[in-house]
């Protein structure tokens, strides 16, 4: 039998956002996006706006409509449904729960809106950040913590749950830090202790073959082992989607194996909607094809559309391209073709420069076409001096996880297909 360390009420495994929101009494989810009803709404937990600036600010409200919508796009249709509309429905109030526990939020200027005829134009759904960006997400909700008298313990890792054989519930965490192993006793246990996004074997089996060369964004320990103790230790159902994750254009010389958490997300290289992408290292076909069903599918509705001129086509091979096995789209003009692609679903470009909306400026005409399409907000380079920087892929966290009760976050367990007294997950 291992040490007793103490009892507590309620062990949060973890230290990021979900595991101090759990903290902090009464729990809440942590927030991505939210719904927002405009400007009037979110001025009141905002600390960055003076009344001259508010009178040029124009935010469209974003509706739980909008937002169910957006996860159901994103998302191709997979959502959890019970899960988003939890997200979707209390997003509003957990801000506002949040603004009130000190976390500090501001009008994201530098990254949603443009200056647009002397107003600023909010983008998209997340006209909110939290000031200091994560550095104050992880800071202002300890702080709260702190006050409520929570106890952390800090270079501690979970390694295993102990169960009541009696009542089955989660009775214990046998826990390690640099004096050896013991037990906490808890009344109740909750997991926020990220996924599997540091484990480089893991993201090679998982996601794909390569993704062990991935840069890692964040905290240097989530390694999947609070997933696999439930797993493992309570036969905890999984749920998710294991073999995807959230990445980034990343500085390619950031360190590979954690994030830095002074620089933080300025390792981030998100200005390429504005500019051209250079993929390195185009090959032959045979070491190219597996890059583009990738890059592909990674397209707005996963498709992309191949074009050549006549001196090309018969070079093509007829047991991929013969029309009784696709659809050939012909044109005589590379507009009228244009027009042909548009009716298959084919953006429309319009003509006009707003880096606030999606022009579908492109860089294709019937001049010059690039080899690898750029879509919107494409203008011609022709102003020096230039810039350029190297950029690999950073990845912030994986998509995999455990089913839990979508109204008490109760980790569900894959035996009896009902919650594991005592055990919740969070983040
Ligand atoms: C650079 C960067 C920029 C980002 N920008 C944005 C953004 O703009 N908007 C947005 O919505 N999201 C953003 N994200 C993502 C967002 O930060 C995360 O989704 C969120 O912080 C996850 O919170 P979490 O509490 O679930 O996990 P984490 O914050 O990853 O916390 C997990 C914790 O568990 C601990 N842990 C792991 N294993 C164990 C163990 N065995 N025992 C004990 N503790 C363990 C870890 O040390 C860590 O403290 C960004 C992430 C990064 C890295």
């Amino acid at each position: 039998m291992k040490p007793v360390l103490n009892e507590v009420d309620v062990l949060v495994i973890g230290g990021g956002n979900a595991g101090f929101s759990s903290a902090i009494p009464p729990q809440s989810r942590a927030i991505v996006a939210t719904v927002y009803y405009g400007l009037a709404d979110v001025l009141p937990i905002v600390n960055n706006v003076d009344e001259a600036t508010a009178s040029i600010i124009d935010i469209e409200p974003y509706s739980a409509a909008n937002f169910a919508d957006d996860i159901s796009r994103i998302c191709v249709g997979r959502s959890d449904p019970d899960l988003s509309c939890a997200l979707v429905n209390d997003s509003n109030a957990a801000l506002k729960w949040l603004a009130g526990h000190g976390v500090r939020f501001q009008l994201s200027f530098n990254r949603q809106a443009y200056k647009i005829d002397g107003r600023f134009k909010f983008w998209d759904d997340m006209c909110l950040k939290t000031q200091d960006g994560g550095k104050g997400l992880i800071d202002d909700p300890r702080r709260a913590a702190k006050r409520l008298g929570v106890k952390v313990l800090f270079s501690t890792a979970a390694k295993c749950l102990v169960v009541d054989t009696a009542t089955k519930a989660v009775r214990s965490v046998i826990v390690e830090d640099t004096t050896g192993e013991r037990h906490i006793l808890a009344g109740a246990v909750v997991l926020a202790a990220g996924g599997f996004e540091v484990n480089p074997r893991m993201r090679s089996q998982f996601l794909e073959p390569n993704w062990d060369f991935a840069e890692v964004r964040g905290t240097p320990y989530n390694i999947c082992s609070c997933l696999e103790m439930a797993i493992r230790d309570v036969s905890a159902k999984q749920a998710g989607n294991w073999s995807g994750c959230h990445s980034v254009a990343w500085d390619a010389n950031a360190p590979p194996n954690s994030g830095d958490r002074i620089i933080s997300n300025e390792f981030t290289k998100s200005g390429y909607p504005l500019g051209a992408l250079w993929i390195q290292g185009v090959d032959l076909r045979n070491y190219t094809y597996a890059i583009f069903g990738n890059a592909i599918l990674a397209q707005p509705g996963h498709a992309a559309f191949q074009v050549w001129d006549a001196q090309m086509t018969p070079w093509l091979r007829d047991e991929e391209y013969r029309y009784s096995i696709v659809e050939n789209i012909t044109a005589s003009t590379l507009e009228e073709l244009a027009d042909r692609c548009a009716e298959c679903g084919l953006k429309d470009p319009s003509k006009f420069w707003d880096p606030a909306v999606k022009d579908g400026l492109s860089t294709q005409s019937s001049l010059k076409q690039l080899a690898l399409p750029k879509s919107n907000w494409a203008t011609p380079l022709t102003k020096g001096p230039y810039m350029a920087i190297k950029a690999t892929c950073g990845v912030t966290f994986t998509l995999g996880g455990l089913a839990v009760d979508h109204q008490t976050a109760g980790v569900i367990s894959s035996a009896t297909n009902s919650a594991v007294p005592g055990l919740y997950c969070a983040g």
